[in-house]
C-alpha cells in the first residue's frame, strides 16, 4: 500500500524511480500482513496529525526535502477503512525504522504493540544529538504511544546471507526481520513467504531498487544527496547495499523485492 507521495525537488532530474502514469516520484509503501484473521502492518506512513500540524510534526526542512503530498486518501487508515479492517484490528505495528515518514500515522494504531530494533528504539528515545532529536522528534511522535516499545529478537539466524530472525508473524519459517543497518541506528528489513514465494521489503536500506538490482549503474544525483543527508554510518550503509544485492542474486528466481520509496518493484533473477 502507498501511504503517501513525496515529490522531492527536481525530482525528475534526480531520481529514477517513476511510474508512467505519475512520472518521477517517490511513495511511502506500507505493508499489510494477515494470517488467520489477525493483521499487522510495516510501518505507517504519514498520518492524520500529520495532515493537521505538518510544519509542527514534521518540521520545514523536512518537507521541503522530501516534498510529500499530505493527502488524506492515501493515508493508511484511509487504505485499510476501503478494505474493511477496523484500525481495532491491528495487532501489532512493526517499524523498519522510526523516520518521520515510516511513523507518522502511528496515533491511529493505539492499541497495537509498536516493534522496533532495540538499537533504534534507543537512538529514538534516549539520543541526545541535535540530528537524532531532529531526526526522531521524540515527543511528538513516538512517545505519544500509549503501550510499552517491543524490540526484536536477537539476529542469530542468516536469510541468504542476510542476519534475520525468525518473526511469529506467519507460520514458522515464512517470516524474519532482518538486520539492514547504516541508514539509521537500527534499521531493519522483512523478508515474508506467501504460498511459497519470498517478498523482502528493505526500508530505507536503499532508496531506489537500482542500488541492489544493478550496483554498478551510476547513482543519481538525488540518491546520492540522499544518503549523505540522511544515512546514519555511510560505511555501514555501503555494506548493507551490498549484503543485499549478493541476496537478491543467491533469493529464489521470482522473489519480489520492494524499498520504501521506490514505486516499482523488483524480481530476483
Ligand atoms: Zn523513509
Amino acid at each position: 500500500m502507498n501511504a503517501g507521495t513525496l515529490v522531492p525537488p527536481l525530482a525528475g532530474r534526480v531520481l529514477r524511480a517513476r511510474t508512467p502514469s505519475a512520472g518521477p516520484h517517490l511513495i511511502c509503501r506500507v505493508v499489510l500482513v494477515e494470517h488467520e484473521g489477525r493483521y499487522a502492518l510495516i510501518d505507517t506512513g504519514f498520518g492524520e496529525e500529520d495532515l493537521r500540524a505538518p510544519r509542527e510534526r514534521l518540521g520545514g526542512s523536512f518537507l521541503w526535502m522530501a516534498g510529500p503530498k499530505l493527502q488524506q486518501d492515501e493515508l493508511v487508515t484511509h487504505k485499510l477503512y476501503d478494505l474493511g479492517i477496523e484500525t481495532e484490528r491491528i495487532e501489532a505495528v512493526y517499524f523498519t525504522h522510526l523516520d518521520l515518514d515510516h511513523t507518522g500515522g502511528l496515533p491511529a494504531f493505539g492499541e497495537a504493540k509498536a516493534i522496533a530494533h532495540e538499537a533504534e528504539i534507543h537512538a529514538a528515545f534516549q539520543g541526545q544529538s541535535r540530528k537524532e532529536t531532529l531526526r526522531y522528534r521524540r515527543d511528538l511522535h513516538l512517545a505519544q504511544h500509549p503501550r510499552p516499545w517491543g524490540s526484536f529478537p536477537t539476529f542469530d539466524e542468516t536469510w541468504f546471507g542476510l542476519p534475520a530472525a525468525p518473526l511469529q508473524l506467519l507460520p514458522e519459517g515464512d517470516a524474519f526481520v532482518l538486520d539492514l543497518p547504516g541508514h539509521s541506528a537500527g534499521h531493519c528489513g522483512f523478508a515474508l513467504r506467501e504460498e511459497g514465494r519470498w517478498t523482502v521489503f528493505v526500508g530505507d536500506a536503499c532508496l531506489e531498487i537500482d542500488e541492489f538490482t544493478r550496483p554498478d549503474a551510476s547513482t543519481p544525483l538525488g540518491v546520492r544527496l540522499h544518503h549523505l543527508g540522511a544515512d546514519h554510518n555511510r560505511q555501514r550503509a555501503r555494506e548493507t547495499r551490498a549484503a543485499l544485492h549478493r541476496a537478491f542474486v543467491r533469493a529464489p528466481s521470482g522473489t519480489r523485492w520492494w524499498t520504501s520509496h521506490d514505486p516499482r518493484e523488483a524480481l530476483s533473477p
